[in-house]
């Protein structure tokens, strides 16, 4: 079994964006930069965002944090988002997700100018995504690309089925998983039998947010196994959806949680804003 180290990956994939930011300042003038906006109080959403922001200086970017209060209006925020877009020094946007329920998540992203887009979260990106064409793609999704990339994890004719369907991780995987020519499935909550797809899979990927969904006798022998979910338990320890101990035997590949999909998010969060300023680069 070999473990699937995000966070040696992610710190490499970052030593290389702050190499290209320096260039990029260097010879054009230009500091990538990103506009984070997160409404109310959930401490993991700050927990995130703060990442993001540290993540953000460690390589060199400008960023700023709107921090909105729970009540804010679904009209102010989109009047942030709207002054992000016309500002020449913010290449990406992102919205801290979930919003508060008074406020519409689809509407709110639809504001979002698809080029500052760095989440890959607005129909225009998710649009071209599906027909492989250039996009901004999901952070989470496209670090688990990273990942089969980085250990030479051929995805070609492979089986594999991806646990969870949302929009923001199980459905983007699943297209980017087919662009990749996998035959893939995806499983959701209302799924009949998990394990009858599970147990037939060359590579599992999960992300549920159910602690232990994921257990040995629903992985067949040498399987690949990502982990995308992040649950904190009673105990304030964070696991993954996957029975590790008695799963990670099994495998030949698995990921860890935490140190897996997780910091490969914010890797990929960095290099799609880079990938935007350079693009707006050429358009000066
Ligand atoms: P979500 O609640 O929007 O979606 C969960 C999905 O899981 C749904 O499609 C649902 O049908 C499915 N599901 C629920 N129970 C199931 C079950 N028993 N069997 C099969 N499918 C089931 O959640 P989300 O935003 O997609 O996040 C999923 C998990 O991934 C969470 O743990 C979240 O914290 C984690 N996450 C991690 C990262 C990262 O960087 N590692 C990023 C985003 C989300």
């Amino acid at each position: 079994m070999q473990l699937i180290d995000g966070k040696s990956l992610s710190n490499k994939v970052q030593i290389s964006i702050s190499k290209e930011v320096e260039k990029l300042k260097q010879q054009r003038n230009i500091v990538p930069g990103l506009a984070v906006i997160i409404v109310g109080n959930d401490p993991a959403s700050h927990a995130y965002v703060s990442m993001k922001e540290k993540a953000c200086k460690k390589v060199g970017f400008y960023s700023i944090t709107h921090k909105m209060p729970e009540g804010i209006t679904q009209d102010e925020i989109i009047e942030i988002i709207k002054m992000m877009n016309n500002n020449p020094h913010i290449h990406g946007i992102l919205v801290q997700l979930p919003l508060p329920k008074h406020i519409d998540t689809d509407t709110i992203l639809e504001v979002i100018d698809p080029k500052k887009d760095v989440d890959g979260f607005h129909a225009y990106n998710i649009g071209r995504m599906v027909t492989n064409l250039d996009s901004f793609v999901s952070c989470t999704p496209l670090g688990v690309m990273k990942m089969f990339e980085e250990y030479n994890i051929d995805l070609e004719g492979k089986d594999v089925v991806v646990v969870g369907a949302s929009n923001i991780v199980g459905k983007p995987m699943a297209m980017l998983l087919l662009n990749a020519n996998a035959t893939v499935t995806i499983t959701h909550i209302y799924t009949k039998d998990l394990s009858k797809y599970t147990k037939e899979a060359d590579i599992v990927i999960v992300g549920v947010g159910r602690p232990n969904l994921i257990t040995a006798d629903m992985i067949k022998d040498g399987a690949i196994v990502i982990d995308i979910g992040i649950n904190r338990l009673e105990d304030g320890s964070l696991v993954g959806d996957v029975d590790f101990e008695n799963v990670a035997p099994k495998c030949s590949y698995i990921t860890p949680v935490p140190g897996g999909v997780g910091p490969m998010t914010i890797a990929m969060l960095l290099s799609n804003t880079l990938k935007s300023a350079k693009q707006f680069g050429e358009n000066i």
